[in-house]
């Protein structure tokens, strides 16, 4: 068997272990004869995974009793509408914060259903940095960021102060990559498939007082979040086999430090990374210092000829992927590369890849 350094900005990496785990109970899972995917949501074997797991993120990410955890569907892209159907209420406007594609698309979905004021933008420079903000007051329902902008690879490294106005979070492509004061937000959102789990299910973490059961007119029962917020993710079908990895996963990061050790982890691998970048003749980091995110990182290289530079790309991703490195193209909209290290991704992957670009720079500069 051959395993490769998966570079995926998601679905991404697992850790091996886990994936070792399913398959070990892939047939039997814990004496019952079948497979968890195949078990009814309801059954007395099921039951204990889903509250494990709710159990597991509310210890890992110091989540406190004010606070329920929701295990949903339809991607973080579904949030996009859930959050300002179910917030938007009492003042009809809400302020965000563009930092690029994802925040874009929630803006745009936003904007189906109240005011949206574009507090604060980074466009002026591609995005490549995230905006300093004063204390944001106004009449607004909420405030809405996307935390680590897996696209163009930036990151608050601050949490804006909000005041009493609930502060909403898109952390997709960061969760559980460092310690994160929840008590900060009033909605944290992650789409599993970056640092959870395969992809299907959602993760919210929402503060009691805003799960009110009075959205906008018109919402529809599923994405309302009182109707899972009363039934425990169980109104209907949750996504049983996902949630039943990301538990695993979750055990992972509890054996690896926990949020703390997972900080430590991704440090040591971006800061070598960065290093190497910020030291190259031949490559360079497309985000500004102060802004730069541990878990996506986008790189271009020196050449300033576009047709040249979209030529040496291509021959870069594929003679990595030859090499056992999957998955480095860039973003459309960065070009270049892009190498996603998310929690799962061993250091010798980052030490692999560094090894790779020095000798691709010096046969191809
Ligand atoms: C991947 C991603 C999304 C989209 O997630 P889906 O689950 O595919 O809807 C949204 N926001 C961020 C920051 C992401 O990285």
């Amino acid at each position: 068997m051959k395993r490769v350094y998966n570079f995926s900005a998601g679905p991404s990496c697992l850790p091996e272990e886990v994936l070792k785990e399913c398959a070990d109970e892939m047939l039997d899972y814990n004496g019952t004869g079948q497979s968890v995917m195949e078990m009814s949501h309801r059954s007395k074997d099921y039951k204990p995974i889903i509250e494990g797991c709710e159990k597991k993120v509310r210890k890992l990410m110091n989540v406190p009793d004010n606070y329920t955890i929701l295990f949903l569907q339809g991607g973080a892209s579904t949030q996009f509408a859930m959050v300002p159907m179910n917030l938007g209420v009492k003042k009809g406007k809400a302020a965000y914060v563009n930092t690029g594609i994802w925040a874009s698309k929630a803006i745009k979905e936003a904007q189906k259903f109240v005011d949206v004021d574009v507090i604060a933008s980074s466009e002026d420079r591609n995005f490549s940095y995230i905006p300093k903000l004063e204390k944001i007051s106004g009449d607004y329902d909420y405030v809405y960021v996307c935390f680590n902008n897996t696209i163009k690879g930036t990151h608050f490294e601050y949490i804006p102060d909000t005041g009493d106005i609930p502060l909403v979070a898109d952390i997709s492509s960061c969760i559980l990559s460092e310690p994160l004061d929840v008590t900060k937000f009033g909605i944290l959102f992650a789409g599993a498939q970056k640092n959870l789990a395969p992809a299907g299910v959602t993760l919210v973490i929402i503060r009691n007082d805003l799960i009110t059961g009075a959205p906008l007119k018109g919402t529809p029962t599923m994405l309302n979040y009182k109707t899972h917020a009363d039934e425990m993710s169980m109104y209907n079908t949750p996504p049983c086999y996902a949630v039943y990895v990301m538990g695993k996963v979750l055990d992972w990061i509890e054996k690896n430090g926990g949020a703390e050790g997972m900080k430590k982890r991704n440090y040591a691998k971006a800061q070598l990374f960065y290093d190497y970048l910020d030291n190259s003749k031949f490559y360079r980091s497309t985000v500004e210092k102060g802004s730069r995110s541990i878990m996506n990182i986008p790189f271009l290289t020196k050449e300033t000829d576009a047709e040249k530079a979209e030529a040496i790309n291509k021959k870069f991703v594929s003679e990595a992927a030859a090499q056992g490195m999957v998955n480095l193209a860039g973003h459309r909209t960065v070009g270049g590369m892009r190498a996603s290290i998310y929690n799962a991704m061993p250091i010798e992957g980052v030490q692999k890849l560094i090894a790779f670009m020095e000798k691709f720079a010096k046969e191809n500069f």
